[in-house]
């Protein structure tokens, strides 16, 4: 039985028309589940293929539950997908942009998707409208995408639509999304429209209450609070990788540290797993785009520029260990790498360390046999460059054939407790390079493996 299927969401109010913008991680997530509260909900995208792929059925991309959640709504017509924005939008009472924000060349956040569909909306809207970004934006944005709408307006001579732009940023982490999206830690509605502020509540009003508040802000601070929460999130990582290397060069343990820090209950436990680094859709562009939003206003923002510099650090570490234990050449080598995406329950690969990993060995000429037990299409996309010396294999024993040592670096659930018999007997050397510090190594030595990891020393 689907995982939600009781997930009883009262409305209170009546269903409301809905328009999302956008159908990646974020856009079809939030369609999907409004419309799973009773609403009734057309999803655009430009991107016809998507469109045409979810019309028949199919998600995209890999996200657990979402297909339960299409399914149902889409069989109980209240959820629909079209790539024309001007029947998304017509008689709807909030549109939700949820388009992609990435990274520029200046590390800037490249905002032309946002405006574009700002655009549209100005061009196309026949009735009041309240536009919410879930978009994750800059300080200002708001009020650009206000100002593009007033714009196109003008221009059809319509003076009378009445319309107002909401900052809603969204904190959904992919492999949970559907989850954290009916039970947030909270609601972030920038505003200072009371007439938005009671339909935002009303749309909200079944997944918020006490313990999960709706919290009702100022534009500004609503869009920096996405920053805010992501930049603290990435700096305890940095801190923990910084930690990690100090471990491995005194002689400490770097769990045994988080453990002794995380049961404070000042500090919790969340985030401060050391690794290979922190990637993702996120974290990384999110960072820069704070970064530039500081410089552009005079402000250093030092800690933010150290949380970056010191992922970017890290991200070749585990590499840098790789070296040391084998030397500088790795040619003629062989690698059998377990995990591609930039963390588990995706099949995103967006700024994955893996990508980083994969392309310093390929620049010293080693060989890599891949398995990922999702992102192996995406990883073949966006890796077509080492193409020569990268092989992709459905089958994560098939991986370490032949290898002179196993490089583990997204902590899948399935690579936590191998089979050690068959993985030493398939290897040319029982080497292990754990990036996320997710084998025992207490077991891992015991089976007579040479275990390196992050910060907790090595062993073998
Ligand atoms: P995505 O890249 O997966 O999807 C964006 C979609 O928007 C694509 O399908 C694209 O075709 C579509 N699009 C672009 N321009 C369009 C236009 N003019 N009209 C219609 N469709 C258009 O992005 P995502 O990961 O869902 O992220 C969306 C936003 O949410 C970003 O700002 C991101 O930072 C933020 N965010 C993402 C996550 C996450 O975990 N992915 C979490 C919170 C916030």
């Amino acid at each position: 039985m689907p995982k939600y299927q009781n997930h009883k969401l009262v409305i209170w109010g009546a269903a409301m028309k809905i328009c999302v913008v956008g159908t990646g991680y974020v856009g079809l997530v939030t369609g999907a589940c409004f419309a799973d509260m009773g609403h009734s909900v057309l999803c655009v995208d430009k991107d016809e293929t998507k469109i045409s792929s979810l019309r028949s059925g199919e998600v995209p991309f890999f996200e657990p539950d979402l297909l339960d959640f299409l399914f149902r709504n889409v069989a109980a017509e209240r959820l629909h997908f079209t790539t024309a924005l001007e029947t998304g939008i017509e008689n709807a009472q909030v549109c939700f942009i949820a388009v992609g924000t990435p990274s520029g060349k200046d590390g800037a956040a490249d905002l032309s998707q946002v405006m574009e569909v700002a655009a549209d909306i100005g061009k196309y809207m026949g009735q009041s409208l309240i536009i919410a970004n879930k978009s994750t934006v800059p300080v200002g944005t708001a009020v650009k995408v206000r100002e593009i709408i007033a714009q196109k307006l003008c221009a059809r001579g319509e003076r009378k639509l009445d319309y107002c732009v909401v900052s809603n940023p969204e904190f959904l982490r992919e492999g949970s999304a559907i989850h954290d999206f009916l039970y947030p830690d909270r609601v972030i509605v920038g505003t200072n429209d009371s007439k938005a502020v009671k339909v935002m509540k009303e749309l909200y009003m079944s997944v918020t209450n006490k313990e999960r508040p709706l919290l009702i802000m100022d534009i500004t601070s609503a869009e920096i609070t996405k920053y805010a929460a992501n930049a603290m999130l990435a700096t305890r990582i940095s801190f923990m990788n910084e930690l990690a290397v100090l471990c491995d060069n005194v002689g400490g343990n770097v769990e045994q540290v988080r453990t002794g820090i995380g049961l404070d209950r000042r500090i919790g436990r969340h985030f401060l797993r050391a690794g290979i680094g922190y990637g993702g859709s996120c974290f990384p562009k999110d960072l820069r785009e704070l970064i530039n939003t500081g410089r552009k206003n005079g402000i250093d923002l030092q800690i933010a520029y150290a949380v970056n510099y010191v992922n970017e650090k890290q991200k070749r570490y585990l590499f840098d260990k790789i070296q040391q234990r084998f030397g500088e050449r790795l040619r003629g080598m062989r690698f059998g790498v377990w995990g591609l995406s930039f963390k588990p329950l995706t099949d995103d690969m967006r700024e994955a360390p893996s990508k980083i990993i994969i392309q310093l060995l390929f620049e010293q000429g080693a060989e890599v046999v891949a398995y990922d037990p999702k992102a192996l299409a995406q990883a073949k996309q966006m890796m077509a460059n080492y193409a020569a010396q990268v092989c992709y294999v459905d089958d994560m024993m098939e991986a370490v054939n032949d290898a002179d040592a196993l490089l583990l670096l997204t902590e899948w659930p399935q690579f936590k407790n191998p089979d050690y018999n068959e993985l030493k007997s398939r290897m040319k050397s029982a080497i292990i390079f754990d990036g996320r510090n997710c084998l025992e190594p207490d077991t891992v030595v015991s089976y007579g493996f040479e275990y390196h990891c992050i910060g907790r020393n090595s062993y073998g």
